[in-house]
């Protein structure tokens, strides 16, 4: 899944618990991108490009149904005793975890039980068809704004990454040959789509529920 949709996911966790502060939600939901993104710059983790498409192949300390537990189960205990905060530690975890689950969904069979194990893969595969995975994703996005109750400029900041996402889930064959000769871009892309979309999300989201706030005062 796209950095948008998986950042539109924190709107839900954020919905379910107005009170809680919305950007550690937003990075609940991308820790695990964030890891695969610092563990291919180290070199632990490395995908490929072959057949004219990218393939994750190797994600097994990020992306893996262990890992996602052990890092929602480390989260649940740094928020819960270090900052003394049950139920962000609570939506944080579930917010590791919802990662991991959604990519299997999209994910071609890469996700792995735990890194110490090569088999079972996991992976539904939407990722090698385009246009479905465009429509589910884009219908997710939407979902969780409705869910959430979002403004039309929230709206807009899903629809308009999701749009841009649309190139980029189509790019196959030469398209992809500068990703090849250097590795650390797709990295480096993800990252931004990451940053970025954190962004506009936390203004967006926030805009909306500052003006109901006042509207409450
Ligand atoms: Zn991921």
């Amino acid at each position: 899944m796209y950095a948008i949709n998986h950042a539109a996911t924190a709107l839900l966790l954020k919905k379910k618990e107005p009170k809680l502060p919305l950007f550690p939600l937003l990075v609940s939901v991308q820790l695990v991108e964030v890891l695969w993104v610092l563990f291919n710059y180290l070199g632990w983790e490395h995908f490929s490009i072959s057949g004219g498409s990218v393939h994750l192949d190797y994600l097994p300390y990020s992306h893996s149904i262990f890992s996602g537990v052990v890092a929602a189960a480390v989260s649940f205990c740094v928020i819960n005793w270090g900052y003394k905060n049950r139920k962000l530690a609570f939506a944080f975890a579930i917010g590791v975890v919802s990662h991991v689950i959604i990519d299997m969904v999209f994910h071609e069979k890469d996700i792995q039980l735990s890194p110490f194990s090569a088999t079972p893969v996991l992976g539904f595969g939407i990722i090698d068809h385009p246009v479905l995975n465009f429509i589910i994703e884009f219908a997710y996005g939407i979902f969780c704004w409705w869910y959430f109750k979002g403004s039309r400029a929230l709206l807009w900041v899903i629809i308009m990454f999701n749009v841009i996402d649309l190139p980029i889930m189509l790019a196959h064959g030469d398209a992809l040959t500068p990703f090849m000769h250097y590795p650390f871009l797709l990295p480096t892309v993800i990252l931004f789509q990451i940053l970025i979309t954190w962004y506009f999300v936390y203004r967006y989201a926030s805009l909306r529920s500052e003006a109901r706030q006042a509207i409450n005062n």
